[in-house]
């Protein structure tokens, strides 16, 4: 695996894909600049090496149109902030104005190029436009694995440009290492930690990391899709009936792979889908009609519990129960706890892939776990056990 620590920069340009993809307020002001921060080790390595870097990025869904309000020269100042440099900006990311800002460039410089998206070839994956997108670079850096499940031209094609001068960045290579890691080098037991709201969007994953994990932990609203497919009641709480044969054969094939599987024996259930609602414990198979499961229950985390503290591998995937509600949010914290705890006792823990990555931040999990992934569909689509395009080209 080629990665930017395998070259010196010193007198070259450097294009790299980041992902500037950044939340902007009404007065066009970046409010979470955590993107700018993780691309910065790469940028900084290759201006200390006594490179220049170009950086392209998109913004936001302007579908193949120019839109003035998802310019990434809104981004400018926050970036030269973070990067503690100024960043130049060019409004084009190809042709002729680009090419003479590229040319301009010095060592030690950084200049952004104008949102990729802006043009329809880009996320086609256009070869005419990867190829003018190449002019811009000496070497092609990725780091953007928010987008490296993507095929577009500046995450995947531009790479075929760069035969021998092509690589990771750190960001990327540290999401490559943690997803192996859980995959396949991690010190067992290996532990997977799914939750979220439906079987149906989690079974690619699940049915990948059976052959991975010595323990899957099952909690959230998938919950009840296999308690009742295993005879139980789990009156009006969320389930797919057409996928509880799915969830049994899910049981027997973990059965015959030695995977010991953990679903909730009991669960916080509410007389309604609201935070201010009757709450009562029950079993989880005895839920009565009237009532939901929304979170999971004390004995149910006792035996998590102990699950995950014997882990030395984690991964985390999904909330545990209705975490945006104040009172079920305590078995998707409890969770973040235990995955604390072990962590501190020397486990590797992954948190990747949508909704866990929003809850383990607003309860400030962030910097107790090994490692939180910055890609929300890249993550999932690894986890399913998928080979990302942004990825294999610079493999190639
Ligand atoms: P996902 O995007 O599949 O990870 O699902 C995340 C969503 O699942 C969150 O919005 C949670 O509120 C929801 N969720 C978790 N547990 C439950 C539950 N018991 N009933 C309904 N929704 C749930």
């Amino acid at each position: 695996m080629k990665t930017i620590k395998d070259f010196n920069f010193k007198g070259k340009k450097a294009l790299i894909r980041v992902d500037f993809n950044v939340p902007l307020d009404a007065d066009f002001n970046v409010t979470d600049d955590n993107r700018i921060e993780a691309a910065k080790p790469t940028i900084i390595k290759i201006l200390e090496d006594g490179g220049s870097a170009v950086l392209m990025s998109h913004l936001g869904r302007p579908n193949g149109k120019v839109n003035p309000d998802l310019s990434l020269k809104h981004i400018c100042n926050t970036a030269s902030e973070v990067l503690g440099i100024k960043v130049k900006f060019v409004e084009e990311s190809t042709g002729p104005l680009a090419e003479k800002a590229v040319a301009e460039l010095k060592t030690g410089e950084v200049l952004l190029l104008e949102n990729l998206r802006f043009h329809a070839e880009e996320e086609k994956g256009d070869k005419n436009f990867a190829e003018k997108l190449s002019k811009l670079g000496d070497i092609y850096v990725n780091d953007a694995f928010g987008t490296a499940h993507r095929a577009h031209a500046s995450t995947t094609i531009v790479a075929q440009f760069f035969p021998e001068k092509k690589c990771f960045g750190f960001l990327l290579a540290k999401e490559i290492e943690a997803i192996e890691k859980v995959m396949r080098t991690g010190e067992k037991p290996v532990t997977a930690i799914l939750g979220g709201a439906k079987v149906s969007s989690k079974i690619t994953i699940i049915e990948n990391i059976l052959d991975k994990v010595d323990h899957l932990i099952i909690g959230g609203g998938m919950t009840y899709t296999f308690v009742k497919a295993k005879g139980g009641k789990v009156g009006d709480s969320i389930c797919e009936d057409d996928k509880m044969e799915l969830a049994l054969e899910i049981l027997d094939q973990a059965k015959k792979k030695g995977v010991e599987v953990h679903i909730p024996v009991d669960v916080l259930a509410a007389d309604d889908f609201n935070n201010n609602a009757q709450t009562k414990v029950v079993n989880s198979d005895e839920i009565p009609d009237g009532w939901q499961g929304l979170d999971a229950g004390p004995k149910t985390l006792e035996i998590f519990k102990e699950v995950i503290l014997k882990s030395k591998t984690i991964l985390w995937n999904g909330p545990i129960g209705v975490f945006e509600m104040e009172n079920f949010a305590k078995g998707t914290i409890a969770i973040g706890n235990y995955i604390d705890e072990a962590t501190q006792k020397g486990a590797f823990s992954l948190v990747g892939g949508g909704d866990s990555v929003a809850a383990v931040k607003q309860f400030g999990f962030e910097n107790k776990v090994s490692y939180v992934s910055t890609g929300g569909g890249a993550m999932l689509e690894s986890l399913e056990g998928k080979t990302l395009p942004g990825i294999a080209a610079i493999l190639a």
